[in-house]
Parts: C-alpha cells; structure tokens; sequence
C-alpha cells in the first residue's frame, strides 16, 4: 500500500500561508501590491475589527479578464512573469503568484473584477479542499475588489497569534503608511469599522509630495529634513533626510524604497549609519525617507517570500554611492544648536 500522496490544493496552499501570512497586515500589503501591479490610480482599504473580521481592497486598476479569473486564485499563476529572464529583471512588486492563493486558503474571499475595457463584471470564489473556482456574474466599477472575510477561521493555529484589535490595526496602518510613501501619485484611503482614518490625496507636484510625507511622517520630519537628489551611474537616490538635530531615540522612520519596493537591508542600513556618524549622537537613530531606482536586472527581489530582502548584484557600488550621496547632502547643513527631539 502506498503511503505517499499529493496534499490537497487548500492543505497545500495553507502550508505556504505560513510564509507570507502572518496577520492581517500580511493581507494587505500583498492586496495593495496587486493593486499597484495593475496600476491603480486610487485605492480604498476597509478594515473591520483590525482585519480580522474583513478586508476589502478596492482599486481602479486593469482588473482581471473573466477568462483569467479561474486561475488568479490559483498557486503558482501570475501575470507578471513568464521566464527565467523576467524573474531576473521583474519590476512589478509581486511575481510569485501566491498570494491570492495562500490568502484564500485561509479566509473566505470573494474576487470582483472589471477590466477597464468591459462592460461586465465577475466574481471568483474558491470551494472545499479542491479549492475549486466559483465564478458568477457582479457588479462593478474598472477595476478590482478583493473581499477577505474571517481570516484564519480554519487555522486556529495561527488565529491563536493574533493580538488585539489595535494591535493588528496598528500594523496594517504601518503597511499602508508605507506604500502611500512608495507610491506618492496614488490616491489612498485607509478606513477602520467605517471611520477615515487615511485620506491621502494623489500626490503630483514637489508641493503634494511635501504634503503627503508630513501627513504620513509628521510636519517635524518633513519641515527639517534635507532634500536628496543624486544620480551616477545608473542609480539614481531621491527623497528625504532628517538633519541630525531631528534624531530618534528608536529606528522608526526610515523608509528605504528600491524600485517602489520597500526593503531593510544590513548594506543600506551601513552605509546611512556611516554617513551619519560624525554628525549624530551615539544612540540616536536618523529619520529619513529615500528612493533608490536602478536597473531591475542588477537588484535580487526573489530572496525571501515576504520580499523584504533585496540582494544588489553591485552591493560595494550601491553602498558607496549611498554613502556619498548622503554624506556630502549632510554636510552642507550647517551646524546647529542641538535641539533635540526627544520622540
Ligand atoms: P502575483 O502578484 O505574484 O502575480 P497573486 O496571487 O498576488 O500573484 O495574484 C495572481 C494574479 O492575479 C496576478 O498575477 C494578477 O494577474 C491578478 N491580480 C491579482 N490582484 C489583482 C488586481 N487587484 N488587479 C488586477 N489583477 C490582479
Ligand atoms: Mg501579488
């Protein structure tokens, strides 16, 4: 008698869960990825009971053809790869083509799509252990909602690590500060058990920038930080630094995007460390906000499922031109009485 046999798609797909679904959050920033994937120019969040309950992602993107809607709950489906060569200069946020799986093995999610260029709309549902695609006519506007409901209510495992209603809310709020920091022109709106917590117009000029990153950063950041613009050879460094009279007692506002992606990494860390370090007390962490675009083909994203890791194929290049780019904005400030903020 054989004793091996394939898993279930559900038992399968839950086994992948664990990676990239680790509480509400976890939804989410895969949800607004997707949404930025198909170029939506606005997107609404709605949370109940800190995501627990229900989260429904809504953009005004591409949307999804009818045909293609049996396999975009499916693992291992993607739009955006085909390739070992598109995997190596993949320039959308998402490429594995797991994440609505994993997500709806956990949950019970509905996915409605419009593509911009149809009249029609249609919902995906997926049933049973087969996880088999439920489709049926709907309502609504171009573009996308994805609707996931009860989270984990069939893994009490992981239902038992979720932490109160503001705890997870607090993460999820996090998730979308960040992309609303990564993706400045599109227009966010992040609400929790119906009340606006985020309202975050598109933002197009120097002006609106300026806006939004105080909205989401504080008018402190935003009001002493330093405007970065540098560009050589192929990598290209904009954004914000904090001078160092407006230093942290904590790490927490620092945002490094590479590609609209947002990453930690031991080498940027190191060479923002580094070009602080004359002029920053010891302990105090600096505050900044940086972009970082360069050839797709030169940066590694497929390092981690959650993507947070990047690997530069130039790491000595990338770390010196960091290094430079902020020491030399950094030293144009002049030195002023420390007036510490003390957050
Ligand atoms: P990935 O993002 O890695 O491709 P996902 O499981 O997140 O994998 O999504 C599967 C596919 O479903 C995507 O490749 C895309 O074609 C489609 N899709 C998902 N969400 C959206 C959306 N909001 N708008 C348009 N297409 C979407
Ligand atoms: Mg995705």
């Amino acid at each position: 008698m054989s004793k091996i046999h394939l898993l279930s798609p559900r038992l399968a797909n839950q086994i992948a869960a664990g990676e990239v679904v680790e509480r509400p959050s976890s939804v989410v920033k895969e949800l607004v990825e997707n949404a930025l994937d198909a170029g939506a120019r606005k997107i609404e969040v709605d949370i109940e009971n800190g995501g627990v309950k229900l989260i429904r992602i809504r953009d005004d993107g591409g949307g999804i053809p009818r045909e293609d809607l049996p396999l975009a709950l499916s693992r291992h489906a993607t739009s955006k790869i085909e390739t070992l060569e598109d995997l190596e200069a993949v320039a959308t946020l998402g490429f594995r083509g797991e994440a609505l799986a994993s997500i709806c093995s956990v949950s019970r999610l509905a996915l409605t799509s419009r593509p911009q260029n149809q009249g029609e709309a249609w919902k995906v549902e997926v049933e049973g252990r087969e996880m088999k695609p439920e489709i049926s006519p709907a309502a609504h506007t171009p573009g996308t909602t994805v609707e996931v409901r009860d989270l984990f209510y069939n893994t009490p495992a992981r239902r038992k690590f979720m932490r109160t209603e503001k705890t997870e809310f607090g993460h999820i709020e996090e998730i979308i500060k960040r992309q609303a920091l990564g993706r400045l022109s599109v227009a966010f709106t992040l609400r929790h058990n119906q009340k606006v917590v985020h309202q975050l117009r598109p933002a197009a000029s120097e002006e609106d920038h300026i806006r939004r990153i105080g909205q989401l950063c504080g008018a402190n950041f935003i009001e002493s930080a330093i405007p970065i613009n540098v560009s050589a050879s192929g990598l290209s460094l904009t954004g914000w630094v904090a001078k160092p009279t407006f230093s942290r007692s904590q790490a927490d506002l620092q945002y490094f995007f590479v590609n609209g992606r947002v990453i930690r990494d031991k080498l940027v860390a190191h060479a923002v460390r580094q070009a602080y370090q004359d002029v920053l007390y010891h302990g105090r962490h600096p505050a900044f906000v940086l972009y970082l675009e360069l050839d797709p083909a030169t940066v590694d994203v497929n390092v981690h499922p959650t993507k947070h890791e990047v690997r530069f194929r130039e790491g000595r290049m990338v770390h010196d031109f960091l290094f430079r780019s902020l020491h030399r904005a950094l030293a144009e400030v002049k030195p002023q009485a420390a007036a510490v903020e003390t957050l």
